[in-house]
């Protein structure tokens, strides 16, 4: 017996479903914000990722699937999108069109982690990026678009928290990193042993610690929202004033930080407030100004964020039975075909079917006993019945099962009545 690997699931069913509910809900609502869908590969070489999400970020350092390509490169597979859009950003010269270019993309995602409700090894996430524009109005955007998507999903606003803050520039945080390492540095002892390494390789890192013993250290560490410069808090200021305009409810969160390095300036969560446990960030984002000049392309702000599906999925408030019904139509008639005009039966099926309706059969023309067993246990209201008789006169018989119904149905006439049950 061959099962799935560690961490990973099999989707179908009404868990499928849901997974298109999500999806195509966010189609919809990336459309209507300007947003076009990308589809980069899976598979990048290993070195964007280092490049890009930083080296000494956990992803990195212990959660990437990585393989020997040829001639000793090594590939991995993606942890996140976000470096493979910039990458393709770049590669394809996209920087030279005119305006902003506003990505959106829907795919899976691997990360070697401990697998656990809402933290799986292949999970799936929904984002956006969007490139060329320094603005707060814009970082409202995409705040604004994310908070629709998880309106739309019926995510109850209640039941979850926008915390906002910003991890400052190329200009505050050095100075930031100084203070802190300093902080650190005295505190030392306190902390773990990764933690220990970290206060010389990136102590931003440490801020994301989640062992028990470096929370109190954490607590009371310095924070970069109040050792911004002038132009991140007047940023900050910028933010909230619009999202004050588009009244989207915020926290500022001043010990947010985020476990990739590439962030700037603006950052955010939507974290659920019960039901998800420890997993309880369900979206996740925020500025990158430096990026795009770090991976190769000219320098070009940008923002962006990703939602995981399933925990998405986890945190639906409302009646999952219900989406199912949204996004699987009932299926509509069932066809019960007499084994010795099965040529006629298939000839209708077809006809049908291309005439947009719904419909199914046994595709073994077994006894009639046996198909309409079928029919029921599938659920079908409806179910057409030819018979040698039926056939003979043109005919078809319908029952109707809510009703116990039947009434006979001249085929040339078939697509019409069907249609307007
Ligand atoms: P966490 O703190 O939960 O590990 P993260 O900061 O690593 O999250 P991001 O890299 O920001 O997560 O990814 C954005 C979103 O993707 C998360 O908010 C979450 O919804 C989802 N996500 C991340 N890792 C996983 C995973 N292993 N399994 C399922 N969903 C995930
Ligand atoms: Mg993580």
């Amino acid at each position: 017996m061959l099962n799935t690997v560690k961490g990973v699931k099999d989707v179908f069913d009404s868990d499928l479903e849901l997974f298109r509910f999500i999806e195509n809900t966010f189609v919809k609502i990336s459309q209507k914000f300007g947003y076009s869908e990308i589809r980069t590969p899976i598979i990048e070489y290993t070195e964007l990722f280092k490049r890009g999400i930083g080296e000494t970020t956990d992803i990195v350092e212990k959660e990437m699937f990585t393989m020997a390509d040829s001639k000793g490169r090594t590939i991995s597979l993606r942890p996140e999108n976000t470096a493979g859009v910039v990458r393709a950003y770049i590669e394809h010269g996209l920087f030279n069109n005119a305006g902003l270019s506003k990505f959106f993309y829907i795919g899976p995602m691997f990360r070697r982690e401990r697998p656990q409700a809402g933290r799986l090894r292949q999970f799936h996430q929904i984002g956006c990026e969007v490139f060329g524009a320094n603005s707060a109005m814009l970082d409202a955007e995409v705040i604004i678009y994310a908070a629709q998507l998880l309106e739309n999903l019926k995510i109850a606003s209640a039941n979850f928290e926008i915390q906002i803050s910003s991890v400052g520039c190329e200009n505050c945080r050095p100075q930031y990193n100084k203070k802190l390492v300093d902080y650190l540095t005295a505190e030392k002892n306190k902390l773990c042993e990764t933690c220990n390494i970290r206060i010389y390789k990136n102590p931003l890192r440490v801020l994301d610690c989640k062992e028990e013993r470096c929370q109190s250290v954490i607590v009371a560490a310095p924070k970069i929202i109040e050792n911004l410069c002038d132009d991140c808090n007047i940023f900050f200021e910028e933010l909230q004033g619009f999202l004050k305009i588009a009244n989207i409810d915020y926290q500022i969160n001043k010990r947010l930080v985020r476990g990739l390095d590439y962030y700037t300036g603006t950052v955010f969560e939507f974290v659920c407030k019960e039901g998800l446990g420890a997993q309880n960030t369900i979206l996740a984002g925020g500025r990158y100004n430096n990026l795009v000049k770090q991976l190769g392309g000219p320098h070009t702000p940008a923002v962006g964020w990703a939602a995981g599906i399933e925990r998405l999925i986890l945190a639906l408030t409302n009646n999952k039975s219900d989406i199912k019904n949204i996004e699987n139509p009932v299926k509509k008639i069932f066809i019960v075909i007499d084994k010795t005009i099965k040529k006629q039966g298939f000839e209708i099926f077809c006809n049908l079917r291309n005439n947009g309706i719904d419909i199914n059969c046994d595709y073994e023309c077994k006894s009639f006993k046996s198909q309409f067993r079928l029919a029921n246990k599938l659920k079908y209201r409806y179910v057409l019945i030819l018979g040698e008789e039926e056939a003979k006169n043109e005919n078809i018989k319908l029952k109707d099962f809510d009703c116990g119904c039947e009434t006979i149905i001249k085929l040339s006439e078939l697509t019409t009545k069907l249609k307007n049950l």
